[in-house]
C-alpha cells in the first residue's frame, strides 16, 4: 500500500525542525491508512487530514512514518530547502544546486546480499551490498570512512547545503577528537561502525573480528548515544565470520560501495563506469596531505558528478 507511493513526491525536508513536524504529525494521523486497499499513499494520512484534530488514532508504525514523510516532503518544504541550497551552493562554489531527493519509502525496502558477494550460510546474516533498492529513482548515497581529517568547514558546508551523509568511523583515527563527530551527529549525520583498528578482517579469528566490531559498537554508543546498525568492513574485505560477528554485535546490514569519490576524480566498481539508482558512494575524511584537495574540494567534485548525471543524494538510513 505505502511502499510504492511513498516514493512519489520529490523533496528533502528532513533537516527541518522536529518540533514542527511532530505538531503536523499529531494533526495528520487522524485519517489512517487504507490498509490493504492497494491504494497509493495519496490516500494515506497527509496534510489533507490536518483539519480533523481530536481524531488522532494510533496508526501502525508505517502509517505514522508515511505521515511524517508526507509532512517533511511537502512541496512547500521542498521549495524552501531548494531555495536555501541555491544560496549555499553559490557560497560554497558548487557548479550547480544539489537536486531534491525523492521522498523515501515509509517501509524500508528488503535488501539482500549482492550476487557474487555471498558467504557460505549467509542467508540469516546482515546483507552486504553496493547499491540500495530504490525503485529506479535517481538517488544515491554518500558515505565517508575512517575519520582522520576533521575539517570544521565540512560540517558547515554540508549543513548549509543540506546534503545527507553517513560516517563509518574507526576508533584509531577518531580517538584524538571524539568531539568533532559529536558536532557531526548533532547536525543529523548517522555515525556507523568501521571497526576499532581498521584491520584486514579475513585475516583475524572470529573472536578477534568480534572484538573489533563489538568494541567499536560499545565505544560509538558510549560517545554518541546510539548503537550503530550498519557496519562497513575495512577495504570492503570480509568473510562469513565477519558477518556472523557483525550480527552478534547488533549490526543489521553491511553496505559497501559502488563508486569512490576523490577531490579530482571518481573510481567506479561497475564495468560501465557510471552511476546507477541507489548506488552507495564511498569517500574518506582526508586532507591535503592525503589527496589532492580539501574536504570541501572533494564535495564540490562529487556533487558536480552526481548533479550533472541527474541524481540527488538521499539519506542511507532512510532506506537501510
Ligand atoms: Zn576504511
Amino acid at each position: 500500500m505505502i511502499t510504492q507511493a511513498a516514493y512519489r513526491a520529490p523533496g528533502t525536508g528532513r533537516w527541518r525542525g522536529r518540533t514542527v513536524l511532530i505538531a503536523l504529525l499529531v494533526a495528520a494521523l487522524g485519517s489512517g491508512c487504507a490498509a490493504g486497499s492497494g491504494e497509493p499513499a495519496k490516500s494515506a494520512p497527509g496534510a489533507s487530514a490536518a483539519g480533523k484534530p481530536g481524531q488522532a488514532a494510533a496508526g501502525a508504525p508505517h502509517e505514522q512514518k508515511a505521515a511524517e514523510l508526507d509532512a517533511l516532503y511537502s512541496p512547500e518544504n521542498v521549495r524552501r530547502t531548494q531555495a536555501a541550497r541555491a544560496v549555499a551552493a553559490k557560497k560554497w562554489g558548487l557548479a550547480s544546486t544539489p537536486l531534491p531527493a525523492p521522498q523515501p519509502p515509509a517501509v524500508k525496502p528488503a535488501i539482500s546480499t549482492r550476487e557474487g558477494f555471498e558467504v557460505e550460510g549467509g542467508e540469516d546474516l546482515p546483507p552486504l551490498f553496493t547499491t540500495v533498492p530504490v525503485d529506479g529513482k535517481k538517488v544515491v548515497f554518500l558515505t565517508m570512512d575512517d575519520g582522520s581529517e576533521k575539517d570544521p568547514e565540512l560540517l558547515r558546508m554540508m549543513s548549509e547545503l543540506k546534503i545527507p551523509y553517513t560516517a563509518f568511523l574507526s576508533d584509531y583515527v577518531i580517538n584524538d577528537n571524539y568531539g568533532y563527530f559529536k558536532q557531526m551527529r548533532d547536525r543529523g549525520v548517522a555515525i556507523q561502525n568501521h571497526t576499532l583498528n581498521h584491520p584486514y578482517m579475513p585475516g583475524l579469528s572470529y573472536e578477534d573480528q568480534k572484538r573489533e566490531i563489538c568494541g567499536q559498537q560499545d565505544l560509538l554508543e558510549k560517545n554518541y548515544g546510539k548503537r550503530p546498525t550498519l557496519f562497513r568492513p575495512p577495504y570492503g574485505n570480509y568473510n562469513a565470520d565477519t558477518l556472523r560477528a557483525a550480527k552478534e554485535c547488533g549490526i543489521k546490514a553491511a553496505p559497501i560501495w559502488a563508486s569512490e569519490a576523490y577531490p579530482d576524480h571518481m573510481e567506479w566498481r561497475e564495468w560501465d563506469r557510471d552511476m546507477h539508482p541507489g548506488d552507495i558512494i564511498l569517500t574518506h575524511f582526508r586532507g591535503r596531505d592525503e589527496w589532492k584537495g580539501t574536504m570541501p574540494d572533494m564535495i564540490r567534485h562529487v556533487m558536480k558528478v552526481v548533479t550533472d548525471k541527474g541524481y540527488a543524494v538521499g539519506k542511507l538510513e532512510d532506506y537501510v
